[in-house]
């Protein structure tokens, strides 16, 4: 009898939502994440949730129709998470026509679902807002709804929704041998100690490393697997944090600029071919000035690789790399043989169609276990009990109750906990009572919050994915929280429990 029905290598967004999907049906789940939840692609995505407006120009209108309805069911589940925004393509005549965008906006716009977004719409930039950040020349933008997400907190929404429906969420935790019988017998080094652990069946979710799994873990050959890397980069911020822009570059890549936490604007993507350790993936000097060069087409404030404060990258395992479906959609491939544990195997794919994903992938176990159907539709993630149109009245709420918050910091409170802020602050009156502060808006509390409930163990977990305050934390404030964090992981500050197994 193994201990788990199924057991997960991976804590990216694919091993996650097959965690989340698969717990929420009743199988007894464990997930061993070799670092932290989402330090991998997962957390430098582009931040969409989306129909993928350039898919229609490769006719994919059932693939952007399928993506527009997940952006539905995104907005639904984790309306803290997912954020409606208008999204601006300033007409350049060079490029598209505008025939072309503008009827492309409207199919877009037909095939969302009814109860959605606002309609798209031709602007007069010379004479609204969201030209004040262009350079001159552009007369027109195109105006569309579309969704940004925070990647890197979906990814610990989800494991934790997974954890509290029963999955055993293990970081730090290297899969180094699974050896395949009737069940999976797996050998883990969990934070330096060897366990066993034994498990029905498995699935692969381990990214950019899938081939190297294959080989050196589940000593498999790996198909012909191709590994790529996405680029971005975060500058100072150049606009009004409601919108993003797209523009279109001369090679026809859409490049998006977009709000990256307050005081940021995250440019982006380029995407090549990986060579190398998917644990340090790093962007070129010529990549990071092919991005400055398309948002110098655009925006009046000038950029340079000297501006770039932060690279995002990230890589992952594509089985076709000139197949467009297989880079958004991913790709999922089932291994069940007679007398052997069955065998799940994720390859990439973007965040929106990531739930998608993962409901397919746990239905392809259902001939081997008795479980409960689909569910993760309707279910909201932790903290988004409350209608995607209440964002705002959160955030009054936020400010009323806990009178010591500026609007801006309930803000950013609301947009990472949802309805869960009520366990991060408790019954607070004052600043004073949420422990040491970090810096001007990370306390004492917040931090015991998600080393006991969200796994973070080091700094880098809190400042670079649980949120994106280490781009401002002055280093004697890092000091200081390095020293908090490893007293509260030894028990030595009462009022933060470590947990060394959040949930
Ligand atoms: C070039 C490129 C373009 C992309 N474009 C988009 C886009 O336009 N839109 C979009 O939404 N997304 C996009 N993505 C997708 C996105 O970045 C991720 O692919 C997606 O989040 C799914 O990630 P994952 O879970 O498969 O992998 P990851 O997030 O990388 O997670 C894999 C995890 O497995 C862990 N692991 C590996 N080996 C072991 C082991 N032995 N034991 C335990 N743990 C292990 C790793 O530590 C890692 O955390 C793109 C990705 C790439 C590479």
């Amino acid at each position: 009898m193994a201990e788990y029905d199924l057991a997960v290598i991976g804590g990216g967004l694919n091993g996650v939502s097959v965690a989340r999907d698969a717990a929420g049906r009743g199988l007894r789940v464990v997930l061993l994440e070799q670092g932290d939840l989402g330090a991998a692609a997962s957390s430098a995505t582009p931040r969409l949730i989306h129909g993928d407006l350039s898919a229609l120009e490769r006719r994919g209108l059932f693939r952007v129709r399928a993506a527009l309805a997940e952006r539905e069911v995104w907005l639904r589940i984790a309306p803290h998470l997912v954020r409606p925004v208008r999204f601006v393509i300033p007409d350049h005549s060079d490029e598209r026509p505008s025939w072309l965008l503008r009827s492309g906006l409207l199919l877009y716009d037909w095939l969302a679902p009814r109860a959605g977004l606002p309609a798209s719409q031709t602007i007069d930039v010379t004479h609204h807002p969201v030209g004040n950040a262009l350079k001159r020349p552009f007369g027109t933008a195109f105006e569309y709804s579309d969704c940004l997400v925070d990647d890197s907190r979906l990814v610990i929404a989800i494991a934790a929704d997974a954890a509290e429906r029963g999955a055993d969420i293990r970081t730090g935790a290297r899969c180094v041998r699974a050896e395949r019988s009737g069940i999976w017998r797996l050998v883990v080094i969990d934070r330096g100690h060897r366990r066993v652990i034994t498990a029905r069946a498995l699935v692969n979710a381990s990214g950019a490393w899938t081939a190297s799994v294959m080989e050196t873990v589940l000593r498999m050959k790996p198909p012909k697997l191709s590994v790529s890397r996405i680029s971005q980069i975060v500058v100072r911020r150049l606009f009004d944090p409601e919108i993003v822009y797209v523009f279109q570059n001369s090679d026809r890549r859409l490049i998006f600029a977009s709000p990256y936490g307050r005081d940021f604007t995250l440019i982006g993507t380029a995407g090549h071919a990986f060579r190398g350790d998917p644990a340090i993936v790093s962007m070129a000097v010529g990549e990071v000035a092919y991005l400055c060069d398309a948002a110098n087409r655009y925006f009046r404030e000038r950029i340079d690789p000297s501006d770039v404060i932060r690279t995002v990258s990230g890589a992952n395992a594509v089985t076709d790399p000139a197949s467009r479906s297989a880079k958004r959609d991913g790709t999922v491939r089932f291994d069940a043989r007679r007398g052997k544990a069955p065998l799940l195997t994720m390859f990439g794919g973007d965040v929106t169609t990531s739930r998608l994903r993962a409901e397919r992938a746990v239905a392809r176990l259902a001939p081997f276990y008795p479980m409960s159907p689909r569910w993760t539709a309707t279910a909201a993630l932790p903290g988004g009990d409350f209608e995607c149109s209440q964002f705002e009245a959160q955030v009054d709420a936020a400010c009323e109750r806990w009178r010591f918050l500026s609007e801006a910091q309930a803000r950013r409170l609301v947009a990472a906990y949802g309805s869960r802020l009520d366990i991060v602050l408790g019954h607070a009156k004052s600043r004073a009572d949420l422990g040491p502060a970090f810096g001007l808006e990370l306390s004492g509390a917040e931090v015991c919050y998600l080393m006991a409930k969200e796994w973070a163990r080091f700094p880098d977990d809190i400042l670079s994915r649980r949120s994106k305050l280490g781009l401002t934390m002055s280093p004697g404030d890092r000091e200081a929280l390095a020293a908090f964090m490893a007293a509260c992981s030894q028990g030595s500050i009462d009022s933060c429990e470590p947990a060394t197994r959040a949930g």
